[in-house]
C-alpha cells in the first residue's frame, strides 16, 4: 500500500519455529520509494521477490526499475531475498560497513546469530556494492534524496533512512515495540539511536520493519516508547537477573557451594552486562 508520496509498504509474512511444536507468525515491512527509478529498502525473507515484483507490477512499474536496495541492517528477515532480487534486477545493494560480514557470508550469521528456520528465511549471502555511514546520502533518480542515519544499538550497522520530501522516517528494527520481546544488542547504544531519531525534523511518517506506519502525533509517541521499553526491560533485567535469589539458583544449578556473597551476586550482574563478549567467554572455556 502507498504510505506516502513516494513510498510503499509491502507487509511480508513468514513463520518462525519457537520450539517442538510452535511456529509463530510474523511479518516484516518492506518499502519501496517509486522516483523514476526504485530504492528498494530491505528484501524480506527468502521468496518475498514475487511479492515485491508482483506489487511492481500491479502498480505500473518494473522489477529492472529498482536501481537499490538498501539493508538497514544484516538480520534473516531483511535480508533474506537479497541475493535473488540483487540476480533478477542486478541493482546496487546498499549496507553499513559494519553489517557487511553477516551480509557477505549468511553461514558465518547463522553460526554466530542461530535464528531458528536461518537458511529457510535466507537464500544466501549477496555482495555489497556500496558501504554508507550516518550523513550519507543514497540519490534516487528523479530527485529524491535519502539521509542515511547510524542507528546502531539492534545491531552494530543498523541504519534508519529519512526522506525529507515525505517528511518519511524508516527505522528498521532500531526502535522496539511495546508487547513485543525486545531485541538488540547494545542497550545504551539503542537508547542513543533512539533520541537521535527524536532530533530528525518535520518528521510526519514513522515507517518500521515490526509496525504498522504511524503518523502525526503517533510518531514521537512510538519513539517514547521505544525508550520505555528499554528501561522497562533493564530494570527488569536488573531485578530478576542480579538478585540473590537468582543468584542461588544459578550457583545450585552449577553445584557451588550454597551460599551467596555480594561479589558472587556482582559476578551474576557482570554476565548481565556482558552482551556481546558472551561468545568469547564461551570460547575460551572450550
Ligand atoms: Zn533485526
Amino acid at each position: 500500500m502507498q504510505v506516502t508520496d513516494h513510498i510503499h509498504l509491502l507487509k511480508i509474512p513468514f513463520r518462525l519455529s519457537a520450539g517442538p511444536g510452535i511456529t509463530v507468525e510474523r511479518f516484516v515491512n518492506c518499502f519501496l520509494i517509486y522516483g523514476s527509478e526504485i530504492c528498494l529498502v530491505d528484501a524480506g525473507v527468502a521468496g518475498a521477490e514475487e511479492a515485491v515484483f508482483s506489487y511492481l507490477h500491479r502498480t505500473g512499474r518494473k522489477p529492472d526499475e529498482i536501481g537499490a536496495l538498501v539493508l538497514t541492517h544484516a538480520h534473516p528477515d531483511h535480508l533474506g531475498a537479497a541475493t535473488t532480487i540483487q540476480e533478477a534486477t542486478g541493482c546496487t545493494v546498499i549496507a553499513h560497513l559494519a553489517e557487511r560480514a553477516w551480509i557477505e557470508d549468511v553461514d558465518l550469521q547463522a553460526r554466530e546469530r542461530p535464528v531458528p528456520d536461518f537458511h529457510t528465511l535466507v537464500a544466501g549471502s549477496v555482495a555489497v556494492d556500496r558501504f554508507v555511514e550516518g550523513g550519507d546520502t543514497v540519490h534516487i533518480d528523479g530527485g529524491l534524496d535519502l539521509a542515511v542515519l547510524h542507528t546502531p544499538g539492534h545491531s552494530p550497522g543498523s541504519i534508519s533512512l529519512h526522506l525529507p520530501a515525505d517528511g518519511a522516517l524508516i527505522t528498521g528494527d532500531a526502535v522496539p515495540l511495546p508487547r513485543d520481546l525486545p531485541v538488540y544488542d547494545d542497550a545504551a547504544a539503542s537508547v542513543r539511536s533512539i533520541r537521535s531519531l527524536m532530533e530528525v525534523p518535520d518528521v510526519t511518517h514513522l515507517l518500521a520493519s515490526w509496525d504498522d506506519p504511524r503518523s502525526g502525533g503517533e510518531v514521537s509517541q512510538t519513539l517514547a516508547d521505544g525508550l520505555l521499553v528499554i528501561r522497562r526491560f533493564h530494570e527488569a533485567v536488573l531485578r530478576a537477573g542480579a538478585g540473590e535469589e537468582t543468584c542461588r539458583r544459578v550457583i545450585e544449578d552449577l553445584g557451588l557451594p550454597a551460599f551467596v556473597l555480594p561479589v558472587v551476586v556482582r559476578t551474576c550482574r557482570a554476565h548481565l552486562a556482558v552482551g556481546d563478549s558472551a561468545d568469547i567467554i564461551c570460547e575460551n572455556s572450550r
